[in-house]
């Protein structure tokens, strides 16, 4: 190893010390693997010991996942006030830090946009009909999950916003989708592969089959052609869980009495990746499909995690304690694969819904 003597001064600096050690190990074969054993063992145990502090650090000091919403235009004039007590939930669970991601033009909602505006700084302006935004674009690596409270009519967002979405779900983002949400988008295949079923929007038997479940609980996949969505009555109605081992549902109730809301059925989709947690059924009473339609669902795209849940149309149907345990339990399984929330004491029981009165 002499010949490291004939370097020039700075590279000999550089090199020296390894020059030293390795002179040493020329000694000894069994000294070079312990070397390499050790170097290893720390290099791997370093980075062992950066993701545990990593986590240490990010548990010790609470940092909340950080979610998404988005909004903007939706066919349910409610939306301004339905963000609000989505995202007071959300934070009020302790788990999340909310942004809300508006698009320029605003469809609908127009009087409740004045009682619960954004004060983001951004001007808006209300249209009479849906409007691409062409700036909607938002930073999606910045957030462990998204929430779409976008509805029906809500105009496409610009082509390399859709790219950028479908990246973000496929190395693994989140994805929560409320009621008319799945309504939105219907000639985009990417974001209807995300929410399994959807209705509205042009669906048809081109989008997929009507999935649901029989009587015998089992999941039919009906091809037969029609479009895709409707609803009869509101009224409050059970729900049934499908599913009670998943994180999401685990330790709630088997069956619980959901406050007044719309029970869409005859909801179609790929459905590819899809499971259903629970369902309802859409009684033909209250001019339902006579169908158990799937009420709480997930849906993998590639590494990324989507929650959907059709229930939350009215303002009372967003403050049912039941919708708002899924919601927070949902958004965290899709951020993280995990729930670490209780069931709340006042979960609804078979025979009660309850109500978490808004305070505006
Ligand atoms: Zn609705």
């Amino acid at each position: 190893m002499s010949h490291s003597r004939c370097l020039p001064t700075l590279s000999r600096l550089r090199t020296l010390p390894i020059a030293r050690a390795q002179g040493r190990l020329d000694a000894s074969h069994r000294s070079l693997v312990a070397l390499l054993a050790l170097i290893a063992f720390l290099f791997f145990d370093s980075a062992a010991a950066m993701a545990q502090a990593d986590e240490a650090s990010r548990s010790s000091t609470n940092a909340p996942l950080r979610l998404l919403i988005v909004d903007g235009q939706n066919n349910h004039g409610n939306w301004p006030k339905t963000t609000v007590i989505m995202k007071r939930c959300l934070e009020a669970s302790g788990l999340f830090q909310v942004d809300v991601a508006r698009t320029r033009f605003t469809w609908q909602g127009d009087s409740l946009l004045k009682e619960f505006p954004l004060e983001d700084g951004v001007t808006r302006e209300a249209t009479q009909q849906p409007k691409p935004d062409p700036d909607f674009a938002p930073r999606w690596d910045q957030y462990d999950v998204v929430l779409s409270n976008l509805g029906f009519g809500a105009a496409p967002w610009p082509e390399a916003t859709q790219e950028s979405f479908e990246n973000y779900m496929r190395e693994g983002g989140g994805l929560v989708v409320v009621h008319a949400a799945n309504n939105s988008f219907g000639d985009w295949k990417g974001f209807n592969q995300m929410i399994g079923v959807g209705g509205w929007g042009g669906r048809n038997e081109k989008s997929g089959p009507y999935i649901y479940l029989d009587e015998s609980g089992k999941t039919i996949r009906d091809t037969s052609a029609g479009s895709g969505g409707s609803h009869g009555a509101q009224h409050p109605f059970l729900v049934v869980l499908r599913d009670r081992n998943h994180p999401i549902t685990k330790g709630l109730p088997q069956t619980w009495l959901h406050a007044n809301d719309e029970l869409y059925d005859r909801l179609r989709g790929p459905g590819e990746n899809l499971t259903i947690l629970a369902t309802a059924f859409a009684s033909p009473d209250q001019g339902g499909s006579g169908r158990h339609e799937p009420m709480v669902m997930t849906v993998e795209y590639g590494k990324g995690r989507v929650f959907h849940t059709p229930m939350g149309h009215a303002d009372e149907s967003v403050q049912c304690s039941g919708f708002q345990t899924l919601l927070v339990r949902g958004a965290q399984w899709a951020a993280t694969g995990q729930v670490t929330t209780e069931v709340p004491p006042d979960f609804p029981t078979a025979e009660e819904s309850r109500i978490r009165p808004f305070q505006p």
